[in-house]
């Protein structure tokens, strides 16, 4: 299925989010992560474009920035999305923020817990660092929620295979879940893996 991404809006409060007749009910998919983990980076390996643009400051996006992805391309393409990717702000960069519940509170915990969309969580996670007490606390809350999710450890590259087969050990162990997928947005590792999980959301 070849999807091209269509920029929807940034959204820095809960009244801008999209309304469903905006993106026809079309399932929503947030990718969440702390600044720095490979977030853009990611989103750009899905979409094989620069859509998401790679930050290059860390923590300066503060909006959800939604993207409406339709099947085919040009005059072909559909005018129902089949999916929305919502990408959800850094978490914890110090200069910004120590914890995510601080910074949280206005419109991520309301998009996380009311967005009737939401029909998947991809939570990443770095490979290359011990795991975080950030991203339990946010993976903790998914499961309180009971938000599917998906964990991805990120730049899975930048480690050898004995070296990251321990790091998803850990990260499994840590933030108490059953699989992390490792990727790579820089040798495409894992991302056809990741896309198939997607499409089998959007075809939910
Ligand atoms: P974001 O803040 O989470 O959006 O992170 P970025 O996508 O901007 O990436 C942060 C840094 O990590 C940048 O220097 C990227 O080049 C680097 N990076 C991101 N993904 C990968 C990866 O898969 N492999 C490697 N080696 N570096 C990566």
């Amino acid at each position: 299925m070849r999807l091209t991404p269509v920029f929807l809006l940034s959204a820095t409060d809960v009244s801008h989010f999209p309304a469903p007749a905006k993106t026809f009910d079309a399932p929503e998919i947030a990718f969440l992560g702390r600044s720095n983990v490979g977030k853009s980076s990611l989103i750009n390996a899905l979409l094989g474009s620069k859509e998401a643009h790679v930050s290059s400051t860390p923590g300066r996006t503060r909006a959800i920035n939604f993207f409406a992805l339709h099947e085919g391309s040009g005059d072909k393409m559909k005018v129902r999305p089949s999916l929305i990717f919502a990408d959800l702000p850094g978490y914890g960069y110090a200069k910004i923020s120590r914890s995510i519940s601080s910074e949280w509170p206005q419109f991520i915990e309301p998009y996380l817990a009311e967005r009737q969309a939401l029909a998947l969580c991809v939570c990443l996670v770095d490979t290359n660092i011990p795991p975080q007490p950030n991203d339990t606390q946010l993976i903790t809350y998914l499961k309180q929620t009971q938000r599917p999710y998906l964990v991805v450890g990120t730049k899975s590259d930048r480690v050898s295979g004995n070296v990251l087969a321990k790091s998803i050990a850990a990260l499994k162990k840590a933030h108490e879940v059953d699989e992390v997928l490792p990727i790579s947005a820089k040798t495409d590792a894992g991302i056809k893996a990741l896309w198939s999980k997607l499409i089998s959301v959007a075809e939910e």
